[in-house]
């Protein structure tokens, strides 16, 4: 049943829509990250034990340091031809249906499943599964997994913890809970290699990605008494070190992890675009400084994408900052 007021269902409601159909799309955001990939393909690899059909979409390829997840290499840009009619589109970690891309055909809202732990999602879907003390949506998706009853093997233990040490940034932000550790000791004993998942995630860097590093680095701005650090990237610095956009990925925590430093962003303009994030220690809320320039994210991590200059850019995230107390 569509709800004329979107709200957030039950777990035991979602299950039951799930036992219901018989395909399924898991979605993935663009630029996508360990927990919109792993909770998508945890929950797929559960929906095929019950005989369902599963497809995972996602516009942008794989990242090389989530190849290791079982079924990734079942991702795919493109949706097969023969889906039926009543497939559900699952979107995993996404607080609007725009961040999975302009890719998707136009989509029957009472197919779409939202599924997600961001602070202020749009509830887009016709059912949506939205908790926002979870601190990924893998385990979000794990409160799917308990209803459905869904025997947690190898493979989906693996998913699961990646999107946990995605998100707690390897157990290191505050989102990581006595129930988190517990939850992830419980996936290690099902089999999931943290060992594996911290060197594919958080090791394995590129030598061109650390020169990037060290160039985002050099150009590093602080303001506010030392509360505040920028920085950027751009076509020029990747070209000069050989790196790409996967290799900015958790850069900005560099600049949130300055002495005294409170709020930190990161300016990528490259590839035609000028994407930024936001990084805060707890005291100012950059998911209401993203959410005021059309992004969004949480309160400790947000993203937004800028249109105009780059110095531009620069002036308006710092004033939003400002606008709430940085
Ligand atoms: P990142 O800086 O890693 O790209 O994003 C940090 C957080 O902000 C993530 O949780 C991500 O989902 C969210 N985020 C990043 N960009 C956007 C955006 O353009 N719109 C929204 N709504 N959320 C974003
Ligand atoms: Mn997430």
């Amino acid at each position: 049943m569509i709800e004329s007021t979107p709200r957030v269902g039950s777990a035991a409601e979602i299950a039951e829509e799930l036992r219901r159909r018989s395909a399924f799309v898991m979605v993935s955001h663009v630029k996508p990250d360990g927990d919109t990939l792993g909770a998508g393909l945890a929950l797929g690899l559960a929906l095929k034990k019950l005989g369902k059909r599963v497809h995972y979409f996602q516009q942008d390829a794989v990242p090389r340091n989530l190849r290791f997840l079982p079924d990734s290499q079942f991702v795919a840009r493109e949706l097969p031809g023969d889906l039926p009619p009543d497939a559900l589109f699952v979107f995993g970690d996404m607080s609007d249906m725009g961040r999975a891309g302009e890719h998707l055909p136009k989509l029957d809202r009472a197919n779409v499943l939202d599924i997600d732990h961001h602070l202020g999602n749009a509830l887009f879907g016709a059912y949506n599964f939205v908790l926002p003390d979870e601190c990924s949506t893998g385990t979000v998706v794990m409160h799917l997994l308990r209803e459905l009853g869904t025997d947690v093997d190898r493979d989906i233990a693996t998913c699961i913890l990646t999107t946990i040490m995605t998100d707690t940034g390897g157990f290191m932000h505050s989102n990581t809970t006595p129930e988190v550790l517990e939850l992830s000791a419980d996936l290690m004993r099902r089999g999931a290699n943290k060992e594996e998942i911290t060197e594919e995630i958080f090791l394995n860097k590129r030598v061109a990605a650390t020169k990037l590093l060290g160039k985002i680095v050099d150009e590093m701005e602080f303001g506010h008494d030392g509360r505040y650090c920028y920085s950027y990237v751009d076509d020029g610095m990747l070209r000069e070190t050989g790196a790409d956009g996967e290799d900015t990925e958790d850069t900005v925590n560099t600049l949130r992890g300055q002495d005294g430093v409170e709020v930190a962003a990161l300016f990528k303009a490259y590839d035609g675009e000028i994407r930024v994030s936001l990084r805060s220690n707890g005291r100012v809320n950059v998911q209401a400084a993203a959410k005021t320039l059309g992004g969004g994210g949480h309160f400790r991590a947000s993203g937004l994408t800028w249109n105009g200059s780059l110095s531009d850019g620069i002036v308006a995230v710092e004033r939003a900052l400002v606008a709430e107390g940085l």
